[in-house]
C-alpha cells in the first residue's frame, strides 16, 4: 500500500479540488492537482504546435513525431505553498492562470487521449509521491496510477448541480457566462474522460463514493475525514 497517496477521482466539477486543499491543509498532506498538469502539457504542446504554422490541427498534430520528439522539452513542476494555492510552472513560467482557459480546456482531450502524454504526466507524479504526502485529485488516480493508494474517494454530481455551481463562481469572479453552455461543456468533457479507450474515469472497485448533489462542501469534508480516521 502506498502510504503517501490519498485518490480522490471524479468528473469535472464535482468538488474536488474544492475538498481536496482543505482536506490536505487539516491532515498534513501536500494537494496535487492532476489536472494541471495536463492542462500545462497542453499548454507546452499548443505553443509548439502554434509555431509551426504548415501543420494541420492540432489534434493531428500530437500524434505526430515532432510532437511526441517537442515532449522532452517540458518540465512541469508544482509549487507546494501553505493553504495549498500551489503554482504550476512550466519551464520555470508560472502558467496557474494561463492553463484556465477555455481554449486549453477544449484541447486537453487530444492529449489526455494519448499514452505518451499520460505516461509523461504519471512518471512525474510517481516521483513527487516518493517525496511528499499528497492528497491527489484527477480522473484515474486510483485506477491506473496509484491503485494501492492508501484510500480512495469517487466523488460525482449530477451535471445540473456542477453546472449551477461552476457558473455561480464564474459570477462570483465578475465573468459572464451562459449557464447551459456550461452544462453543455460538462456533459462533452464526461463523454470524452469516460469513454477515451485509455484512463477513462470510473470509480475503483475500492473506492468510497460520494455524491456531492446533496451534500454541502463541509458535509464531505467531514464524510472523508471519518473514513480517513477509521
Ligand atoms: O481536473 P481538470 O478538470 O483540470 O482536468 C482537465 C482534464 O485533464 C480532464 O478533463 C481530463 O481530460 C484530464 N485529466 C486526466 N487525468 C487526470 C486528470 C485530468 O485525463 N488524472
Amino acid at each position: 500500500m502506498n502510504e503517501n497517496v490519498i485518490a480522490l477521482d471524479g468528473p469535472a466539477g464535482s468538488g474536488k479540488s474544492t475538498v481536496a486543499r482543505e482536506i490536505a491543509e487539516k491532515i498534513g498532506f501536500n494537494y496535487l492537482d492532476t489536472g494541471a498538469f495536463y492542462r500545462a502539457l497542453t499548454l507546452y504542446l499548443f505553443r509548439k504546435y502554434e509555431s509551426s504554422p504548415n501543420d494541420p490541427s492540432f489534434a493531428e498534430w500530437v500524434k505526430t513525431s515532432e510532437a511526441e520528439t517537442a515532449l522532452s522539452g517540458a518540465k512541469i513542476l508544482c509549487e507546494f505553498s501553505a493553504g495549498n494555492e500551489n503554482k504550476i510552472l512550466l519551464n520555470g513560467e508560472d502558467v496557474s492562470l494561463a492553463i484556465r482557459t477555455p481554449e486549453i480546456t477544449r484541447e486537453i482531450k487530444h492529449i489526455a487521449n494519448r499514452r505518451i502524454y499520460r505516461d509523461f504526466v504519471n512518471r512525474e507524479l510517481h516521483f513527487l509521491a516518493k517525496l511528499h504526502k499528497l492528497i491527489m485529485d484527477g480522473r484515474d488516480i486510483g485506477t491506473e496510477v496509484f491503485p494501492d493508494a492508501k484510500c480512495k474517494f469517487y466523488l460525482t454530481a449530477s451535471s445540473k448541480v456542477r453546472a449551477d455551481r461552476r457558473f455561480l463562481q464564474l459570477q462570483e469572479q465578475g465573468i459572464s457566462a451562459d449557464r447551459d453552455e456550461i452544462e453543455r461543456e460538462i456533459l462533452l468533457r464526461d463523454k470524452s474522460d469516460m469513454e477515451r479507450e485509455i484512463a477513462p474515469l470510473y470509480q475503483a472497485k475500492d473506492a468510497f463514493l460520494i455524491d456531492t448533489d446533496i451534500l454541502s462542501k463541509n458535509s464531505v469534508i467531514s464524510k472523508i475525514l471519518e473514513i480517513l480516521d477509521r
